[in-house]
């Protein structure tokens, strides 16, 4: 098992035992990310008879999961305004409440089922870096409030500079206390040991190179390199690595975002920010900057750019370029840090379709389930979103299977390389936009 970050270096994990023979189950999901270990919690506790089995290639948490920045916060999709423009403005509020209470119940989850995480809930600052994206700002938390959203607050400019002092904030900020930050690695782990503790088996590597639904009815087959394993139903919960399915080749793309993390401030770095609060903090850009504190007093920054890969293989999480980029960006926003010296820097698929959205749903029989599409905001999305995947394999309606992302049509990215070159030219009008607005006046 090799660290990818420093997530990873923080407490030792001894991966489990591969699959080895052939195995039968009532429900065998791949991937053991959040979304894969969520499922297969709530569905031991709607019935603790259900034998589950959960397959992964590499170890628990390799994925995104284990490499996030630790955001639990309530961004899904695009922006409000965006989400109002594509989807409508009911579902732009509908998709706000789903994620506040996608952070709400991890939250709740941590605390009741004693998930070991550091967790700390100290709200989200959203900050402008230049006048163009302080207009932004200002628009989306109007919106935001004729949606009727509340828990979303404007802070003035001072009020910013008390909490995080950074000569580049333009504006006011926006607020939003219901936010969480934790330690992505040690949660997987947490949800490992929790789930195997409820009875459900854990396979690590042990890639699934193929579902098989409807051999025999309510009979999934998934063959894997040293047994096979027959299941009345599945989930593809693989994230970024979905394509490698046919059932759901040009669903959703691997969009890779790196982090660099600086070592332990000291007492006069720290003091020269500020940062008594320890928010987490995202830039109004299109390419975010994402930063938070670590509990040892680290400066972690994430994002700023993207990288799409070849559109063929997954080995992308290495990018000199980004990691130089952000070390100078942590220490262009914080001077008092320009002698900081850095400790680490790392990279991960995140998974997106063509809309930016979740996608919940079937994959070409109603005995394989699929859940991906969470960008870079899936650590509250995809605990909730193991609800769902839940409900949808217990052919349950409930509210949460009635969300407008669950079971929709998905445009697909084009065929071949077209679809490579159509999430290119997003990526590249992005950057293109946020260069405009980094340099724009009012
Ligand atoms: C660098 C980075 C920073 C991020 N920061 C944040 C953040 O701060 N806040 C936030 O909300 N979100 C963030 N995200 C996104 C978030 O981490 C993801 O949305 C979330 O973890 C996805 O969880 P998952 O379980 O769906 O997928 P993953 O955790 O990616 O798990 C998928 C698993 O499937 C396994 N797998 C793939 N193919 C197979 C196969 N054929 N057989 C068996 N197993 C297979 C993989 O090995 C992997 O472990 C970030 C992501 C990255 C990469």
């Amino acid at each position: 098992m090799t660290p990818r970050g420093f997530w990873h270096t923080t407490k030792p994990y001894t991966p489990g035992p591969a699959l080895v023979g052939d195995l039968h189950v009532d429900v065998a999901i791949v991937g053991g990310g959040y979304t894969g270990m969520a499922t297969a919690h709530f569905l031991r506790e709607a019935d603790p008879g259900m034998s589950i089995a959960i397959l992964e290639s590499e170890w628990i948490g390799f994925g995104a999961s284990g490499r996030n920045a630790g955001f639990n916060m309530t961004k899904i999709g695009m922006m409000h305004s965006l989400t109002a423009r594509r989807f409508g403005r009911a579902r732009a509020r509908e998709a706000h409440l789903y994620a506040d209470r996608a952070v709400t119940l991890l939250h709740d989850l941590v605390g009741t089922l004693d998930l070991d995480c550091d967790y700390e809930h100290p709200g989200f600052l959203w900050v402008a870096t230049a006048p163009k994206y302080s207009d932004r700002l200002l628009k989306e938390i109007a919106l935001v409030h004729r949606l009727g959203i509340t828990g979303i607050h404007l802070l003035d400019h001072g009020e910013l500079l008390d909490r995080v002092d950074s000569p580049c904030y333009v504006g006011p900020a926006w607020w939003e206390p219901n936010m969480g930050l934790v330690n992505p690695a040690k949660l997987a782990w947490a949800w490992r040991d929790l789930v195997v503790r409820e009875g459900v088996q854990v396979f690590e590597g042990t890639p699934v190179s193929s579902v098989e639904p409807g051999i025999a009815a309510g009979k999934v087959v998934l063959n894997t390199r040293h047994g096979r394993v027959t299941a009345g139903k599945a989930v593809l919960a693989t994230n970024a690595w979905s394509h490698h399915f046919p059932q759901l080749v040009r669903r959703q793309v691997p969009v890779w975002t790196y982090i660099v993390l600086t070592e332990p401030l000291t007492d006069a770095q720290l003091g020269s920010i500020g940062w008594k609060g320890r928010e987490g903090v995202e830039d109004f850009r299109n390419l975010v900057h994402y930063y938070r504190l670590t509990p040892d007093n680290r400066l972690l920054m994430g994002g700023r750019d993207v990288a799409l890969g070849d559109g063929v293989g997954m080995d992308f999480d290495d990018d000199e370029r980004t990691w130089a980029a952000l070390r100078q960006d942590v220490r262009s926003m914080f001077p008092g840090l320009r002698d900081v010296r850095f400790s680490h820097a790392w990279g991960g698929p995140v998974s997106a379709t063509l809309d930016m959205f979740p996608a919940i749903g079937y994959a070409g029989s109603k005995d394989v389930v699929y859940s991906f599409g969470c960008v870079g905001h899936g650590v509250s999305t995809t605990h909730l979103n193991g609800q769902v995947v839940a409900d949808l394999l217990l052919e349950r309606d409930t509210e949460l299977t009635d969300t407008f992302f669950v079971d929709r049509r998905l445009a697909p990215f084009p065929p071949g390389g077209i679809g490579h070159a159509t999430a290119q030219r997003i990526a590249d009008y992005l950057r293109w936009e946020d260069r405009r607005f980094d340099t724009s006046p009012a």
